[in-house]
């Protein structure tokens, strides 16, 4: 029966089917929502392309992204019927990009129901939108369900009147977390019949076959059941409808277009990068690929820039360098040698900007992070392929057909060349990649690195894990205060346990409890002293080389100690006071950044010590000096307004729904701490002060980059901070003293200094100019005739290397018209030489680059130029007269 449709269908699917509206891709997305709208959905604008509070997902995927703590039942809606277009990214269909349907970014428009509607209205709305707003034909629409959902084919025949045998029954329809617990449920997609002419041929083609003719352009997602680890599934109360419709296929449909790249959200786009590749979309099907891949990577490089994506080495950064990368390499086969992608931004940015007004906002910010990033990346590939293609070379030669893993890991390692462009590249040639070897050379040269990290530590692990083992987890009491009592439970010298040790042994002392706080999150490990009842122990630094095992590196200072006494552990005050200041102004430091600078703004790394602190994070340009000042004067009004620190234990699920900064690419426990201080709330396991106001006083000292699109500020708080001001303020006093003025007019004192020492350089210049033409006017009338040359070679006294040059010029204008001019003065370290020769004299065989070398080589140094005139000069002082004595010679040799 089903097959009897369907073969109905493929006659049927021969017939012309036009489509009445040709609506714009801005009118669909406007009609979309305004549909839900009219049925009491309100528009939510997209989040963002990197989701907020999800750190286990790179970028978003899917509208429902931003609805999950709604869903959850976490966070309270704004209302219970929602609609979006959201931006979506997903890495997953990179590899398919070039085909006629796939993109890694696209729109998606959602209708989302938070427990409010379900099912039957789903389908009624979805049906209504299609046939009745878009007027697609009915007949080219077809449903899908999941087998065990009887409800939905019910109401597609109630709702469509699609006959039972007409829906098809998918597996794949079925939407949840894999392994995982979390809701669930089965889905409903809609497949667009694009004609028999795109298909595959076969009798039992239908929608979800492989081949090009169904389309799928929505998604509708029944959230019915919440299953358990175990896959127990029990119906949720409150059911949900989350649903994904592409607007670039939606595009596609409706204006008739043979791919999404033909719909007028790519035509310009295509248009652009065909035109500066000087060729044609449609002329060549091996460019129309290449087109296709740079003008979806190029537009979806151009949304993560706007959000806040930077190229790095991991994580999203990784995502934008692999696309651009992708990107670039496509371009070379389109004979694209300059930067293309950062020049097409603006048609991009053109073309969306009405809908998505941060491109506009962002528009010198993402040209500069393409361009930086597709200028550095055409430097490595340059490099990168003249050595693959030797390489490809040679293996050809020698009849091989696989790169090896190692060669391919070079390339990766040392020259940046990514593992798919060697793939790439060698597919070209007829060669494949190693895989398997090249993934073993990258785990062998992570052994290697994490080997010698092991050997820097200087720790044994066998021996600390036993003690874990033996003695569990660490406690740590060092929120609370600095001092407590505790017990010595372990002694590890050089890599052994031992029962004691006696001054002024070095060793690695675990305690049952200890207020010493271990280097972690950026914040430096305690010192201080462990008091026992025979000896002292200084602690120089505290870590956590194994989760939940704290120790203490040190040494003992006097008596001994041993395993099993109790101790005294009191931690210098001083220090960690500082620290805490540091750290808690860190917190406030990245509020204030993200508040000012903007959301793009996203920590990659910090120290806190005592003296200072450090903050490196995301951002394409530096900061401006008025930024710097608002960052300074926010935080100290924070610090004024001396806010409590308040401290959380809490799962981490609710910790990033409370809108906690989590760090990206960090680890979190399932249980996390939380620090908040004012309208900063971050994951941190550090110390901290009691309240704002403890930090005292807060100083940014530099701003700089330290990697492309990271830069690191550097500050001072508290002591440190008010120890800065007073080393300023004494310097200023100084100063003024020196130059015997008040502080208060320094600046007009010094601006006066600057002027009077010009005019003096001034005369000072035209004395020695001065003198210099005196010396010419004695040494001319000592130049010595040789055939008819006039010669002068000696030693001068001038201050620098251009009062030489201009001496020799003076020189020889006037000996003209048949000068030789070499002179030499001592400039300290070294003798420079002048030679000027007459243009007369070059012409009868004469150089004044060959005296010069000739002269500079016999001062034990070189010397060069022209033939008219030539520098040298050399170190070895006691040879000038004999320098000097061979350019007579020289000219007496060489003269025609
Ligand atoms: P496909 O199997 O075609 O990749 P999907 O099953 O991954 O689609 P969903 O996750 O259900 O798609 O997403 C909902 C809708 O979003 C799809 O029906 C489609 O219209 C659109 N969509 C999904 N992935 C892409 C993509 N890579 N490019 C363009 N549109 C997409
Ligand atoms: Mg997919």
């Amino acid at each position: 029966m089903l097959l009897c449709y369907y073969s109905l269908i493929i006659e049927r699917g021969n017939d012309e089917v036009s489509v009445e509206l040709k609506l714009t891709s801005t009118e669909i997305r406007a009609r979309f929502l305004d549909f839900f709208a009219s049925k009491g959905h309100l528009k939510v604008p997209s989040s963002s392309l990197i989701p907020r509070n999800d750190p286990t997902v790179l970028l978003t995927t899917a509208g429902m992204q931003q609805m999950i703590p709604y869903f959850l039942g976490r966070e309270t809606p704004p209302a219970q019927r929602l609609t979006s277009a959201q931006k979506c990214f997903r890495t997953t269909d990179i590899d398919k990009v070039g085909n006629e349907r796939t993109l890694t970014f696209f729109e998606m428009l959602g209708n989302f129901s938070v427990g409010d509607y379900f099912k039957r209205e789903a389908i009624t709305y979805a049906w209504e939108l299609l046939t009745q707003v878009f007027q697609l034909p009915a007949d080219r629409l077809h449903p899908t369900v999941h087998p065990e959902d009887d409800e939905a084919p019910r109401y597609w025949s109630e709702i469509a009147g699609f006959p039972d045998e007409a829906i098809v029954r998918l597996e794949e329809n079925w939407w949840g977390p894999p392994g995982a617990s979390g809701p669930c449920g089965p889905d409903s997609e809609i497949y667009y019949d694009r004609g028999v002419e795109h298909g595959c041929g076969r009798a039992d083609c239908k929608p979800g076959c492989e081949c090009e003719r169904f389309l799928e352009i929505w998604n509708l997602v029944f959230m019915q059941f919440y299953q358990d680890l175990d896959g127990t599934r029990t119906p949720l109360p409150k059911k949900n409808i989350d649903t994904g419709m592409g607007l670039e296929r939606l595009a596609m449909v409706l204006q008739g277009k043979e791919s999404v790249f033909d719909t007028d959200m790519f035509q310009a786009i295509i248009d652009r990068f065909a035109s500066l590749a000087h060729t044609t979309y449609g002329s060549d099907p091996r460019h129309d690929v290449s087109l296709r891949v740079i003008a979806d990577h190029g537009r979806a490089l151009v949304f993560l820039a706007a959000d806040g994506v930077l190229p790095s080495n991991e994580g999203r950064g990784y995502i934008f360098r692999r696309l651009l990368r992708r990107a670039v390499r496509h371009g070379k086969l389109l004979g694209l040698d300059k930067p293309f992608l950062s020049e097409a931004a603006d048609t991009v940015i053109n073309l969306m900007k009405g809908h998505y007004t941060e491109l506009a906002q962002q528009r010198d910010h993402i040209v500069e992070i393409l361009s930086l990033e597709e200028k550095k990346f055409n430097q490595t590939l340059n490099a990168g392929l003249s050595l693959l293609n030797s390489l490809l070379e040679e293996l050809k030669r020698k009849g091989h057909t696989a790169i090896p893993g190692e060669d391919a890991f070079k390339l990766y390692d040392t020259h940046g060349f990514p593992l798919e462009l060697t793939q790439e590249v060698a597919a070209e040639h007829g060669l494949s990649v190693d895989v398997s070897g090249f993934e073993e050379a990258m785990q062998r040269q992570q052994e290697r690195s994490r080997a010698s990290a092991a050997f820097v530590q200087g720790q044994d692990e066998q021996v600390l894990t036993d003690i874990l083992r033996r003695v569990g987890p660490t406690e740590f009491t060092g929120y609370e205060g600095i001092a407590g009592s505790g017990k010595v439970v372990g002694l590890v010298v050089d890599g052994a346990e031992v029962e004691s040790i006696s001054a002024p042994q070095r060793a690695s002392l675990i305690l049952d409890s200890t207020p010493f706080y271990a280097e972690s999150g950026g914040q430096i490990g305690d010192r201080g002293d462990i008091t026992g009842p025979m000896g002292v122990f200084h602690v120089e630094d505290t870590r956590r080389p194994l989760k939940g095992l704290i120790v203490h590196y040190g040494h003992l200072h006097e008596g001994y100690m041993r395993v099993g006494e109790a101790i005294q552990a009191d931690v210098i005050a001083q220090r960690r006071e500082d620290t805490i200041r540091n750290h808690s102004a860190t917190h406030l430091l990245h509020k204030a950044l993200r508040s000012i600078v903007g959301q793009q703004v996203e920590q990659r790394g910090s120290l806190v010590e005592p003296e200072r602190l450090r903050f490196d994070f995301t951002c394409s340009r530096p900061l401006t000096s008025s930024e710097l000042v608002q960052v300074d004067e926010q935080i100290n009004r924070w610090i004024r307004a001396d806010f409590p620190v308040h401290t959380h234990i809490m799962p981490l699920q609710e910790a990033l729904i409370t809108g906690a900064m989590a760090l990206f690419g960090e680890k979190y426990e399932d249980v996390v701490r939380v620090v908040s201080m004012g309208s900063s709330t971050e994951l941190c396991g550090g110390t901290h002060c009691v309240a704002t106001g403890q930090i005292g006083l807060y100083i940014t000292v530099q701003e700089a980059s330290i990697a492309a699109g990271i830069r690191r500020i550097e500050a001072l708080t508290g002591r440190g901070a008010e120890a800065y001001l007073r080393r300023r303020s004494t310097l200023v006093d100084t100063i003024a003293a020196k130059l015997q003025t008040q502080p208060d007019v320094l600046e007009t004192r010094v601006e006066q200094l600057v002027q009077d020492l010009a005019a003096a350089r001034r005369l000072v210049g035209q004395y020695q100019r001065e003198t210099a033409q005196q010396q010419a006017e004695v040494l001319a009338q000592r130049a010595k005739d040789v055939m008819g040359a006039k010669v002068i070679a000696a030693s001068v006294d001038v201050p620098d290397d251009k009062v030489l040059r201009e001496m020799g010029d003076m020189m020889r204008a006037k000996l003209s018209p048949a000068g030789v001019v070499v002179l030499a003065s001592n400039f300290g370290e070294r003798i420079g030489v002048q030679v000027n020769v007459d243009a007369a004299l070059t012409k009868r065989g004469l150089h004044a680059g060959k005296i010069a070398a000739l002269v500079g080589e016999r001062l034990g140094g070189k010397g060069g130029g022209r033939p008219e005139s030539a520098q040298g000069g050399g170190k070895n002082k006691a040879e000038l007269g004999a320098a000097l004595d061979l350019v007579t010679k020289f000219v007496q040799q060489n003269i025609r």
